[in-house]
């Protein structure tokens, strides 16, 4: 058995004794994992040139199994070593970020900041007592079991498993007087957490549903098993701003970029010009729980053709709008390097129009809501002498 570090304990006891109401995002958060591992598959057959890997081929699958209570999430994406596996999934990844000291009690502001940054992984034990995750990395021969039910530390072990990518076993527990865990078994209950949280993933969330094909002349009705794709795969951001809906904007906001409320305003682009791409924007309503540390890193989340490259691109924002949150997907060319990509020219082109909207769709939030941008102003904790704020007016 190896041990979790301590901050990763802490949360895990979070989780655990559910402090944490809404349990429900336990999937999205897995779903996310898979999405990002795929991500990271197909950028490294674009990079390296990996024949044999098409876009087409990557799914995540959901099964449900009502007689031993366990939900699998199975995707073929790029996979964990057993390092891998003991080093993500035996620390909170951005445990530097939790200060937390070896005596002190979990207080209502660290539940605050687990909120904000979206709890990962360690949120499946908030609706299962046991995690197992066998995975293969992308290239590797041996698989590994990685299996905890969070209390003590988790177990890593050699395993068979055909094909790389990782299938997630939770092992729910079982319904209390306030809790019904056994929802998440219900076909309709995953369809309609997948339609609210993760319909823009950009690859097929399949799971096996029944459907009924209903009695003809002299014939019985029957039921059948068909695969379905659960997810519109329609990133929000290409969706028509008539087809947003508002609380899809608001969802999307805050599983991306971990605040617990709605945001202020959005801002949705679509350019077209000497660089084509388009951008959802969103201004935070307070300012991000860690803006005024040295560990906060402004940067929008960049795709290129529908792959993201890069979580947070520094170059897309200038310094007085570190707090604006979002995507930007452009179809610029894909023999950029992560490293690199600062340097193009067309980063710096969307960078400029990019600030420019920023700009007059804050003139405008100015002029047409002083009260709320006054509010929102404050609460960034800026003063009438920031230079932001001359920029403006
Ligand atoms: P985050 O996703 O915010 O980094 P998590 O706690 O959700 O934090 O996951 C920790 C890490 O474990 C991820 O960064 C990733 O490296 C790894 N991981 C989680 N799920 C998967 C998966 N399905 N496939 C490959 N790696 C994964």
């Amino acid at each position: 058995m190896r041990k979790f570090k301590t901050e990763s304990q802490r949360v895990l006891d979070l989780m655990i004794n559910s402090i944490y109401t809404n349990k429900e995002i336990f999937l999205r958060e897995l779903l996310s994992n898979s999405s990002d591992a795929i991500d990271k598959l197909y950028y490294k057959s674009l990079t390296d040139n990996i024949s044999g890997l098409t876009r087409n081929d990557f799914y995540i699958n959901i099964d449900i199994d009502k007689e031993n209570k366990t939900i699998k999430i199975i995707d073929n994406g790029i996979g964990m070593t057993e390092k891998e596996l003991s080093e993500n999934l035996g620390t909170i990844a951005k445990s530097g970020s939790f200060d937390f000291k070896a005596d002190d009690k979990l207080k209502d502001e660290d539940i605050n900041i687990i909120g904000q940054f979206g709890v990962g992984f360690y949120s499946a034990f908030m609706v299962a007592k046991k995690v197992e995750v066998i995975s293969k990395a992308y290239g590797e021969e041996q698989a590994y079991k990685w299996s905890s039910c969070g209390a003590e530390g988790y177990d890593i072990t050699p395993c068979e498993k055909e094909g790389n990518g990782s299938e997630i076993t939770l092992y729910l527990k079982e319904d209390d007087g306030g809790e019904n865990y056994s929802t998440y078994l219900e076909e309709y209950t995953i369809r309609r957490l997948v339609k609210k949280y993760s319909d823009y993933i950009r690859y097929p969330i399949k799971m096996a549903v029944t459907k009924f094909k209903p009695s003809e002349e002299g014939k019985d009705g029957e039921s059948y098993i068909e695969i379905e794709t659960l997810n519109s795969m329609t990133p929000i951001w290409k969706k028509k701003k008539s087809e947003q809906s508002k609380e899809e904007l608001n969802e999307f906001y805050k599983a991306n970029f971990f605040d617990g409320n709605d945001p202020v305003k959005t801002i949705n682009m679509s350019v077209e010009g000497a660089v084509d791409f388009k951008a959802l924007l969103f201004i935070p309503e307070t300012a991000p729980y860690n803006y005024y540390t040295k560990n906060y890193e402004k940067g929008l989340k960049l795709y290129t053709n529908g792959v993201m490259i890069m979580e947070k691109c520094a170059d897309l924002l200038p310094d007085y709008f570190s707090f604006v949150k979002g995507v930007v997907d452009s179809e610029i060319t894909l023999n950029i390097s992560r490293e690199t990509i600062q340097q193009t020219r067309q980063i710096k082109a969307i960078a400029q129009s990019v600030e420019k909207k920023i700009k007059s769709e804050l003139n405008d939030f100015l002029k047409n809501d002083r009260e709320l941008y006054e509010k929102f102003f404050k609460s960034l904790g800026f003063n009438s002498n920031s230079a932001f704020i001359k920029t403006l007016v």
